[in-house]
C-alpha cells in the first residue's frame, strides 16, 4: 500500500508541477565595452570604488570565470562569434563591416528549435535583421545614448521600422523593453532564451543625467602602468617603433602622446564638468593633462556602468517576483574588454589582457555552485555550444567553440578542454592606430606577434613578437621574447600557435598577401630585425607626411 502511495504521489507531482522537469530560461546579458577589471567581482584597482554590486551578486551566487577570451577584440566580430560559434576567419565577420544574416544566426535557430521562445533585446551589431529570433528590439548600428530608436519587425520590413523612446537614456529604454516583453509579451508556456544587449558603456560614454555627481568627488586609481615612459621592458619594435620612434603614432592614449586620437583632447568639451572652470590646457603641464583626462575618462566610464548594475537590479528583482529566478540561467558578460589607461592606451582591439578579457559570470543555482571561480580558458566561441548545451539542444558540427557546462557545474576541466586561446586582430591601424596581430594565450604565457600590415599585406608597421609571463607579470610589463631563459618557450609556443592556426583554420587563404608577411616573420632572425627597423623609418616618415597634410 505505501509503495503505490508513493507512485501516486510522484506522479501528482510530476502532473501539476511539470515546471519541476521543464527546461530552464536562458538570460544572456552583454554589454559593449564593459571590461571585466571595472566589475567588483574581479578584483583589482576599482573594486574598492563598489562599482557593480548586482553583477557581482551573479559571482556570489554562481561561477565567475577568470580566463574568458575573445578571439578579437572588436564589437561586430565578437558578437558575431557568439552567434554562430565560429571564429571570424570563418564567419567572415573580420571587421566592423561584417554582418551576419538571418539563416546564420545559428544560436537563436538552434534555441528556436529546442523548444525556445527567442528574443534579441538593445544593441545588435551585426547589421542585417535579427531575423532568427521571434521577437526583436534593437538599436540601428551603434545607436544613441539619448532619446534613442529601436528598429522592430514590421510590415515595412527591415530596417524601415522605427520606435522612439524620448527622453530616455538607452540602458533605461533597453530595461524597460525586456521587462515589458517578459511580462506582456513573450509566451508564458516556453522557457525563453533572451539576449539584453545594453549599448553603454560604449565610447563616449554618455550616462544617464541621475548619475552626474557619482564619483564626482572620488580619486580614481590610476594603473602602475598608466605611463609608458615606465614602463622600459614593456612592448616592442611593433607597439613603440626603433628607439621608440613611434610612440607618438601607436595606440591611442589617455594624454597627448598620440595626436591623432587621444581622451585629453576628446573629453573636456564633452564633460566640462570633469575639468576644472575654465579650463585652458595651456595652465597644465602634460601630467597633469593625462591625469584630469584619465579621471574623466574613468569616472563617465564608471558612470555607465553604474547605469546598467542599477537597470540590472531592476531586471532580477522582476524576474524573482515572477518566480523565474531560480528558474533561469543568467550569464553576465561584454563584448571584449576594454583598456583603461593601462600602458596608457584606450579603447580595445589589442590582444593585451584588459582589452581581450571578457568578463563572465554565469548563475544557475540548480547546477552551479555559487560562489566558484575557474582559471579555466574559454572563447568567446564556445559561448553558443554551452548555452546550447544547458538548453538540451542539438550543438550543429559547424560550430567551431565547444560547450563548458562540465566546467561550470563541476568546476573541473575535462581532459580534452583546450588549454589555449587563439586571437587575430585583422583592422590594421584603423581608428585607434593598433598594428594587426595574432596570438597564442594559454594559462601560463601570452604570445603576440604583431605582423603589421592590412589585408593585403601593405601600409606596413614594424614586425616583431612579444612574450608575456602571465603567472609572474599579469600586468604584461615584461615582454620576454629575448629573454635567452625563455628561448625554449618561445619556441615551442610559435609550434602550439601555428598547430591552433590549422585547428582554428587560420590558414592565410582568404587573404594571402597578410599571410606572406606573416611567413615572413614567423622565425623573426637577424634578417628579420634588420627590416624591421627600415619598416620603423618608413612609417615614421608616412605617418609625418600624413600630419603635415592633415595640418594643410
Ligand atoms: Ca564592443
Amino acid at each position: 500500500m505505501r509503495k503505490s502511495t508513493c507512485v501516486i504521489l510522484l506522479l501528482t507531482t510530476w502532473l501539476f508541477f511539470p515546471s519541476v522537469q521543464a527546461k530552464p530560461n536562458i538570460l544572456y546579458i552583454m554589454s559593449d565595452d564593459h571590461t571585466a577589471h571595472a566589475i567588483g567581482a574581479y578584483g583589482g584597482r576599482l573594486a574598492a570604488l563598489n562599482p557593480t554590486p548586482t553583477i557581482d551578486r551573479l559571482a556570489k551566487e554562481g561561477m565567475l570565470f577568470e580566463n574568458a577570451f575573445c578571439t578579437n577584440s572588436i564589437c561586430a566580430p565578437s558578437r558575431a562569434s557568439v552567434i554562430t560559434g565560429q571564429y571570424p576567419h570563418t564567419n567572415g565577420v573580420y571587421d566592423l563591416k561584417g554582418g551576419i544574416e538571418g539563416a546564420r544566426q545559428f544560436l537563436p535557430i538552434e534555441m528556436k528549435k529546442a523548444g525556445y521562445e527567442t528574443a534579441m533585446i538593445g544593441k545588435w551589431h551585426l547589421k542585417e535583421e535579427p531575423a532568427a529570433f521571434d521577437f526583436y528590439t534593437v538599436l540601428p548600428g551603434q545607436g544613441k545614448y539619448h532619446n534613442p530608436e529601436f528598429r522592430v519587425r514590421g510590415e515595412k520590413g527591415w530596417p524601415r521600422d522605427l520606435v522612439k523612446f524620448e527622453g530616455a537614456h538607452s540602458s533605461d529604454a533597453i530595461t524597460d523593453i525586456t521587462l515589458k516583453w517578459l511580462t506582456e509579451e513573450r509566451d508564458p508556456d516556453k522557457p525563453f532564451f533572451l539576449m539584453h544587449h545594453y549599448k553603454a558603456p560604449h565610447d563616449y560614454f554618455e550616462h544617464a543625467a541621475r548619475y552626474d555627481e557619482y564619483l564626482a568627488d572620488v580619486e580614481v586609481p590610476e594603473p602602475e602602468n598608466l605611463w609608458l615612459e615606465h614602463q622600459p621592458d614593456f612592448g616592442s619594435i611593433a607597439t613603440l617603433g626603433f628607439n621608440r620612434e613611434l610612440v607618438p603614432h601607436i595606440g591611442t592614449s589617455i594624454g597627448l602622446r598620440n595626436p591623432r586620437r587621444s581622451y585629453a583632447v576628446d573629453l573636456p568639451p564633452r564633460f566640462p564638468k570633469d575639468f576644472p572652470e575654465n579650463y585652458d590646457p595651456a595652465d597644465y603641464t602634460e601630467a597633469e593633462i593625462k591625469k584630469m583626462s584619465y579621471q574623466a575618462y574613468l569616472k563617465t566610464y564608471l558612470r555607465c556602468v553604474k547605469g546598467i548594475d542599477d537597470n540590472l537590479a531592476r531586471l532580477f528583482a522582476k524576474l524573482e517576483e515572477m518566480g523565474e529566478w531560480d528558474n533561469t540561467i543568467v550569464v553576465y558578460t561584454g563584448d571584449q574588454g576594454f583598456m583603461l589607461g593601462e600602458h596608457d592606451y584606450q579603447d580595445k582591439r589589442w590582444m593585451y589582457e584588459e582589452s581581450m578579457r571578457m568578463p563572465f559570470l554565469i548563475r544557475y543555482p540548480e547546477s552551479i555552485e555559487a560562489g566558484s571561480r575557474t582559471d579555466a580558458i574559454i572563447e568567446n566561441v564556445d559561448f553558443a555550444p554551452t548555452l546550447l548545451d544547458f538548453a538540451g539542444a542539438d550543438i550543429p558540427e559547424f560550430m567551431q567553440g565547444g560547450s563548458f557546462k562540465e566546467i561550470c557545474e563541476t568546476g573541473k576541466e575535462p581532459a580534452t578542454w583546450k588549454k589555449e586561446a587563439y586571437y587575430r586582430y585583422w583592422m590594421h591601424m584603423a581608428h585607434h592606430d593598433n598594428p594587426g596581430h595574432l596570438g597564442i594565450r594559454t594559462k601560463d604565457y601570452k604570445l603576440i606577434f604583431y605582423y603589421g600590415c592590412n589585408y593585403e599585406g601593405g601600409y606596413r608597421t614594424p614586425p616583431a613578437w612579444e612574450l608575456y609571463d602571465m603567472q609572474n607579470d599579469p600586468k604584461e610589463i615584461r615582454n620576454l621574447y629575448d629573454d635567452p631563459a625563455h628561448a625554449e618557450i618561445v619556441k615551442d609556443l610559435k609550434i602550439r600557435l601555428a598547430e591552433l592556426r590549422t585547428r582554428v583554420g587560420d590558414n592565410g587563404e582568404d587573404y594571402p598577401k597578410a599571410e606572406a608577411v606573416i611567413e615572413e616573420f614567423w622565425d623573426y632572425d637577424d634578417k628579420d630585425r634588420a627590416k624591421a627597423i627600415e619598416i620603423s623609418h618608413e612609417f615614421l616618415s608616412v605617418r609625418e607626411a600624413e600630419l603635415e597634410k592633415k595640418k594643410k
